[in-house]
């Protein structure tokens, strides 16, 4: 076992100022694979202090040089991919497939698209008798959630260096190795002492301290909504900018015309993949009453594909969820589902047969599920797919628009123009159309509860940027 006792501050890793640890689970074993030092606010203020002591100096250089270290940290990125992947498996859970595909390659593709905004990016701009001069935001807080733990981390840190801001990350509790394992890369890269900073710790503590530490002048949050609104409210007593990436209840819309079996069989696969805790995923399936038997029938025989098991095993296609609060509370939300009616056509709250050990659950299809019940009105973050029928486009888009989320969802129909026009309908900040794919120049963030502010693209480099102008 693993026991670290450092944060890396000012461009080195110091003895953590507490005593308190916080120990790393493997979900699948159950068993402690490390400990981190459980931060506290004077760990959280030195980090504070040594990101501002940089802040001017490296605000201060051109995209050109920060091009430079952001290039080092992409490059360095890719080469410990599979180091990156198998910390994933070990604290996450997510399987090997999934966590050296998506959870370290996505990163890199993140970082990539950043490299290539900021060499094309205009910083100043000439409006009539003014110039303006998109400047840093400053110190950047970034919060991370642990559900895809490297992506977080690099959709924040990226742009807002590459910005020219200067960052202190507090990483989730459940996943710090892969963000310590970002931070000796960072290391590596070259960066000035005090650009990027770490603090592991509680989100409680060292979080809420981050979040309201004077120092600070942008929160950038990805978490759940409950936490997004008191990160809001500790911010906004200081009067700090917020960027929050909440949580999602997402609709895929299946019009009549669409290719049925694809629409359905995509839409398994993307509600179980990290074992439904992707905040994006599409967790209602709207079908049309007339072809909703058929669309149930052809969930049920997708969602029997997918076996839970050993994360490490290059066959498991489901893994088990991140810790045993999140298990006891997907299985609740299943129970809750059955009382209030739901059919349940495949998996159930029951424990997987034969793994007793490991935070795991079994794939779940539930059937007959109105719009207003719970699990179709809130998050459940485990492999749970709800599917609805609606009468007429008129029903579906009152349904896909009645919850208080908007993050993320689906739109299939016979063409495209089609499901655009019913996608510009929806109250929701990202819509793949038949089938679209991921997109990391494109802005990603929500309408209502889902969050404030966009991530990825030209958008999210501007979450870290303000203008000013001066008059000739
Ligand atoms: P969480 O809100 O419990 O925690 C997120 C982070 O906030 C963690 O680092 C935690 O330590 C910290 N935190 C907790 N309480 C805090 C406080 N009082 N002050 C400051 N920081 C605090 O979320 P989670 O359980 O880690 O992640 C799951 C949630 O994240 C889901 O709701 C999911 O939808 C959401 N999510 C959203 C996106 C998105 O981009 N919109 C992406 C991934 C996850």
């Amino acid at each position: 076992m693993q026991q670290h006792g450092d944060q890396y501050i000012g461009g080195e890793w110091v003895p953590s100022l507490g005593t308190d640890t916080i120990p790393v689970l493997n979900p699948a074993t159950e068993e402690v694979i490390a400990s981190v030092p459980a931060g506290t606010a004077e760990d959280v203020d030195a980090a504070v202090r040594a990101a501002r002591a940089a802040a001017r100096g490296w605000g201060a250089t051109t995209p050109a040089e920060r091009l430079l270290p952001l290039t080092r940290l992409r490059d360095g990125l890719a080469a410990r991919q599979q180091e990156i992947a198998a910390t994933v498996v070990a604290e996450l859970g997510s399987p090997i497939g999934f966590a050296t595909n998506v959870q370290a390659a996505l990163p890199l593709g993140v970082a990539g698209s950043y490299l290539d905004i900021l060499a094309g990016y205009e910083f100043t701009e000439q409006v009539g008798n003014s110039t303006v001069y998109a400047e840093p935001a400053g110190v950047v807080a970034a919060i991370t959630p642990w559900n895809y733990p490297l992506h977080q981390v690099v959709a924040k840190v990226v742009p807002a260096l590459a910005a020219g801001c200067t960052v202190v990350l507090k990483p989730a509790e459940d996943t710090p190795l892969v963000a310590r394992l970002f931070a000796q890369i960072m290391h590596e890269a070259g960066f000035p002492a005090g650009v990027f900073n770490l603090v592991t710790g509680v989100g409680t503590v060292a979080g809420a301290a981050l979040a309201g530490h004077p120092g600070i002048d942008l929160v950038s949050f990805t978490g759940s909504t409950a936490v997004g609104a008191k990160i809001a409210e500790i911010a906004g007593g200081g009067i700090k900018r917020v960027a929050l990436e909440l949580g999602g209840k997402s609709a895929n819309v299946v019009l009549p015309g669409a290719d049925l079996a694809r629409a359905v069989n995509v839409n398994v696969g993307n509600v179980f993949a990290n074992s439904g805790q992707t905040c994006t995923a599409w967790t209602r399936l709207l079908v049309h009453q007339d072809q909703y038997e058929e669309a149930v029938a052809i969930a049920a025989k997708a969602a029997a594909k997918y076996v839970p098991g050993d994360p490490t095993s290059p066959e498991t296609r489901l893994g088990p969820v991140v810790n045993a609060k999140q298990r006891d509370r997907v299985r609740g939300y299943i129970e809750t589902a059955v009382a209030e009616g739901a059919r349940v056509v495949a998996g159930g709250p029951e424990a997987p047969e034969g793994l007793e050990t490991g935070f795991y659950i079994r794939p779940t299809v539930l059937a007959d599920v109105t719009p207003d019940a719970t699990v179709a009105q809130e998050e459940i973050f485990g492999p749970v797919l709800s599917i609805l029928s609606y009468r007429d486009e008129a029903h579906a888009l009152e349904i896909a628009n009645g919850t208080s989320y908007g993050l993320a969802g689906g739109v299939w129909a016979a063409d495209n123009e089609t499901a655009a026009a019913f996608a510009r309908g929806m109250d929701t900040g990202q819509i793949d159309i038949n089938g679209g794919r991921f997109n990391p120049l494109a802005p990603f963030g929500g309408y209502k509860q889902s969050g404030v502010g966009r991530e990825l693209g030209r958008h999210g480099l501007e979450e870290f940027l303000q203008p000013k102008s001066l008059q000739f």
